[in-house]
């Protein structure tokens, strides 16, 4: 197949591409690199032995955009490309509701001219809001409590509506849990700007010494040991699902969302001390207050992955906090 991925030198979406192109598919990247660096391209050549064909533009830039479907003859779209980061979310909405929402509608547009009606949708868990008990089922009542989920919520409703206007149309969405991790080359991985927010970068940064201890937020939570329960993904299996996902809307019409997480829920101790143990590294930590916003448990229900996509994460914990620290190891500053 001939896949379009916007985002495609992103965390996620660079694992992906390896993964699709190890099946031969023809890969043609978007990416403006906003959030990404342009060393990530020559990494994927090297990991995957393959070449594929890059695009530096905007999506919100229509006419550079409808560019790479005059040249190219897309059969499927997977559109990672977007803003990420909920805190900032929060202190730019217009620009996160802007870059997020206005691109999928050039996009949406572009696919409908050019006749490209299969795409796979990075969505998240966060849709289900605060007051989902897990393990979380797709059909559950969505809400969002920032600009970031929102989103999230209203693209899924925007493709849901396009869908409705025009039966030919085939989307995925995909809801991820928590992707860490990294390839097991150690040559890519997860590059955050700044101090990280999330617990995985955070902890590798620990681990190489740029911070000093890692905060756990929240010891009084309803869990097995206090603190926050996530259902950690391999980004590795997160890439294998959306090779799932593009193939199986190839035949088929229709809107399915669907969860990608592991189906299991570890706490953040568990994850300290699993790191600890794999990689034989101390990580100090102090307990603190709970963050805003956050709730005691999130997990999948990954059965719908399974037996509409016949995917399910194979990697375990260890594998993560391994594949984490090689790459943060080999690039203590990332890919700078
Ligand atoms: P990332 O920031 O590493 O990748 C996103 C890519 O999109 C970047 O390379 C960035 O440069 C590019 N981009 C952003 N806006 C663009 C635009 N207007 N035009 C062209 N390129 C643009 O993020 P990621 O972690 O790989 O996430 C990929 C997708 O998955 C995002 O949509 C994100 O919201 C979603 N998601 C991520 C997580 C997570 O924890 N990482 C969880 C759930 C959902
Ligand atoms: N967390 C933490 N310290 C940090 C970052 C995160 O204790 O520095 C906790 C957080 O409260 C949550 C879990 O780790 O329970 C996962 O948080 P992350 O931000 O990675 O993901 P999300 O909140 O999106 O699930």
């Amino acid at each position: 197949m001939n896949i379009l991925v916007t985002g495609g030198t992103g965390y996620i979406g660079s694992h992906t591409v390896i993964e699709l192109l190890k099946l031969d598919h023809n890969i043609i990247i978007a990416d403006n690199f906003s959030n990404s660096k342009p060393g990530v391209l020559n990494l994927i050549r090297e990991i995957s032995g393959k070449e594929f064909k890059f695009y530096q533009v905007d999506i919100l830039d229509r006419e550079n955009l409808e560019k790479v479907f005059i040249n190219n003859s897309i059969d499927a779209v997977i559109h990672f490309a977007g803003l990420k980061a909920v805190g900032e979310s929060v202190a730019m909405p217009v620009a996160y509701y802007h870059n997020n929402i206005t691109s999928t509608l050039v996009l949406c547009d572009l696919m409908n001219k050019y006749d490209v009606k299969n795409m796979v949708f990075s969505s998240s868990a966060t849709v289900y809001g605060m007051n989902n008990i897990s393990p979380l089922t797709e059909d559950l009542p969505l809400s969002t409590t920032n600009p970031y989920g929102s989103t999230k919520m209203m693209i899924e409703q925007i493709l849901q509506d396009v869908y409705i206007s025009d039966n030919g149309w085939s989307t995925a969405l995909l809801r991820y849990f928590n992707p860490i991790g990294a390839h097991e080359s150690g040559k890519i991985g997860e590059d955050p700007n700044g101090i990280p927010n999330n617990l995985m970068p955070y902890i590798t940064q620990v681990a190489v010494g740029k911070r000093d201890q890692l905060s756990i937020f929240g010891s009084d939570y309803d869990t097995h040991d206090g603190t926050g329960v996530r259902d950690y993904i391999h980004v590795v299996d997160l890439a294998r699902g959306h090779v799932k996902a593009v193939e199986y809307i190839a035949d088929k019409t229709g809107v399915e969302a669907i969860n990608l997480g592991a189906g299991k829920g570890y706490s953040v101790l568990d994850v300290v001390n699993n790191f600890q143990k794999a990689n034989e590294i101390k990580i100090p930590y102090v307990l603190t207050d709970r963050r805003p916003g956050d709730i005691a448990t999130c997990y999948a229900d990954a059965g719908k992955a399974e037996k509409l996509l016949g995917w399910k994460a194979e990697k375990t914990l260890e594998d993560m906090c391994r594949d984490s620290w090689r790459w943060q190891s080999k690039n203590p500053n990332g890919y700078e």
